[in-house]
């Protein structure tokens, strides 16, 4: 049964009504999401609410700042999740609803492992914060770096990580593909070991402005892009002071 792999939403419900509707189409019928639900866009209380209908949701690294602290993140960032937190926490006399929606993001898990395929957020050295970049697949040497080795030591299989916002593959030889490199499509042969970033639904930087997520059909995963009312998005946070405009002109660039 095929797994629609969403993540790094980021509080964009223009983008993720596009790819709920395209995963619908498929008849695609379980959904994980490996975190980030909120912080930098304006809707955070409608994606919370739709997390509550997937199979497996983890906690990324800005949801935890939210029901935590913001730490080592950029000032942007960090604006968004004081904002964020203002619009999610309850208080002793908010509704049934809200205090729902609190409870759901305190209690996300930081790791699912189905038949040898590990879901995480950032890595498995650190589920919420360690970033795996592409630019840590390149060695001056021709080697595989220690970082990269490291992180394949740690799963059986899969690693499906999202956080970075820029999907592809990373190979046990730590060569990094993009999905336009292999026409959004990669097949998992047996004895061999990936890691698969599934790219962003909300905020994608691969300079691709569509929304971006994948779908793992056990042998193989693909990736899919949607086009989405970006500039929607980006009026909303340009009509909400305590969000930076410069979370909302980015979505124009994909960057
Ligand atoms: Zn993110």
């Amino acid at each position: 049964m095929p797994i629609a792999l969403i993540s790094d939403i980021h509080s964009n419900i223009e983008a993720l009504g596009v790819v709920l509707k395209d995963i619908e189409a498929q008849g695609i019928k379980e959904i994980y999401c490996l975190g980030d639900l909120v912080g930098y866009g304006p809707n955070p209380a409608e994606i919370v609410e739709h997390s509550m209908e997937w199979k497996i949701t983890l906690m990324g690294n800005h949801d935890e700042a939210v029901i935590k602290e913001a730490y080592g993140f950029n000032p942007v960032a960090k604006q968004a999740v004081a904002w964020t937190r203002d619009q999610l926490r309850p208080g002793f006399l908010s509704g049934r609803s809200k205090k729902e929606r609190w409870k759901v993001l305190c209690n996300l898990a930081l790791t699912h492992t189905i038949d040898g395929a590990l879901f995480v957020h950032g890595s498995p050295r650190d589920p919420t914060m360690e970033y795996i970049l592409r630019s840590d697949c390149i060695d001056l040497t021709g080697g595989v770096p220690d970082k990269i080795r490291d992180i394949f030591s740690r799963f059986e299989r899969l690693c499906f990580v999202g956080h970075t916002h820029d999907p592809g593959i990373i190979t046990e030889e730590s060569q990094f593909i993009a999905p336009k490199e292999c026409h959004e499509r990669w097949d998992f042969p047996a004895g061999k070991k990936f890691i698969v970033n599934i790219g962003s639904v909300g905020q994608p930087r691969d300079g691709d402005v569509r929304s971006c997520y994948a779908v793992y059909y056990g042998d193989r995963v693909e990736w899919r892009r949607v086009e989405y009312e970006y500039k929607t998005t980006m009026q909303k946070i340009f009509n909400t002071p305590q969000l930076d405009p410069r979370a909302g002109e980015r979505l124009a660039h994909g960057r």
